[in-house]
């Protein structure tokens, strides 16, 4: 059995690579990290539990890979760069069969967006993975939750719902054929960080969020930190290519409500559509736009024609009551 400083030199301690923020990496008491001057650095951390996060057994490849993107989501909702990250593991035993592909897939990711493993902590325990996540933005060009105004429009990128219809399928909620699992399930264990399309939105966009927990959630922080309200057009909603083959009261409760898309819902003003659409192109991230903010506190959603409508479905919240 490798000791716990074995598996942390065999599978997470790597050189520094030529271009690092980081002057010091895992093996001291603390990692160093030198931001680029005038910049500030942006911090986050998610915390994956298995059995609530993901099912005991899961992919170690893609659980190592879904525990990082969903760090770096939350930096590209900033329109930050990343720069580095620790990573705090509890593992019930150290299996190299499992150590080996988690570092591979996650290691993976960190590199194809440059982002340096700098640090962490191992120890036994019930399988949870926790990441803190650093990046930079320019003072000021933050996209922060609280910078919509009314008459903004109100855009996501990618689709929605996939992620949410794969889960169903896995959960035995509803029967999904083996080919349109497939195409659905990468939404769901291998997400992508809308990173570039994050950097390409600083200076265009106000307020930005990424979709974790469901559109009408997320959407809803930007709201109460906006102090505004918003009209979301349900039936403009991107929905997923396999979602979108479902019954049309599934494709609108998953849109708004799935969780798990890790797409950003963002706001911009009217006058910046046309750089909107040039940031999605530079960033080669499609994006929709579904709504408009406006002073009337609240979420209303509207059908095509403009009538009211409602869906059955909240988003998702670990403590609330079933
Ligand atoms: P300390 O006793 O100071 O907390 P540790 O003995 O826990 O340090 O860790 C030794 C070194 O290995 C530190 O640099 C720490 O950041 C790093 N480290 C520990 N676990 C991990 C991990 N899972 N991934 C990356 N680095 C790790
Ligand atoms: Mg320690």
């Amino acid at each position: 059995m490798l000791s716990e400083f074995d598996l942390i030199a065999r599978y997470f301690t790597r050189p520094l690579q030529p271009r690092s923020a980081a002057t010091l990496g895992v093996g001291d008491d603390c990692a160093l990290l030198a931001p680029a001057p005038g910049l500030q650095l942006a911090i986050s951390t998610d915390m994956l539990v298995e059995g609530r996060h993901f099912y005991a057994g899961a992919d170690p490849a893609l659980l190592g890979h879904k525990s990082l993107a969903v760090n770096l989501s939350d930096l590209a909702a900033m329109g930050a760069k990343p720069l580095a990250f620790t990573l705090a593991l509890a593992l019930p035993a150290a299996d190299e069969a499992w150590l080996a592909p988690f570092a591979q897939g996650l290691l993976a990711l960190a590199d194809s967006y440059g982002c340096e493993l700098v640090g962490g902590d191992t120890t036994r325990g019930p399988l949870t993975i926790s990441i803190t996540v650093f990046g930079e933005v320019p003072q000021a060009q933050a996209l922060r939750r609280s910078a919509a105004s009314p008459g903004d429009d109100i855009w996501v990128s990618g689709t929605l719902g996939d992620a949410r219809l794969a889960l169903a399928s896995l959960a035995g909620e509803l029967t999904l054929d083996a080919a349109s699992l497939a195409a659905a399930a990468p939404r769901l264990h291998a997400p992508t960080p809308r990173v570039a399309l994050g950097l390409a939105l600083r200076g265009v966009a106000g307020a930005a969020i990424d979709i974790s927990d469901g559109l009408a959630g997320d959407l809803g922080h930007i709201l109460e930190q906006s102090g505004v309200g918003a009209t979301v057009e349900i039936d403009a909603l991107p929905a997923g290519p396999m979602l979108a083959c479902q019954r049309p009261d599934l494709q609108r409760a998953w849109c708004m409500a799935g969780g798990d898309d890790y797409e950003l819902c963002f706001t911009a003003a009217p006058g910046r559509r046309d750089a909107v659409l040039e940031a999605a192109r530079a960033s080669g991230t499609p994006v929709t736009r579904i709504g408009a903010i406006d002073a009337v506190p609240g979420l209303r959603l509207v059908d095509a024609a403009g009538q009211p409508c409602r869906i059955s479905q909240a988003s998702f919240d670990h403590f609330a009551t079933p």
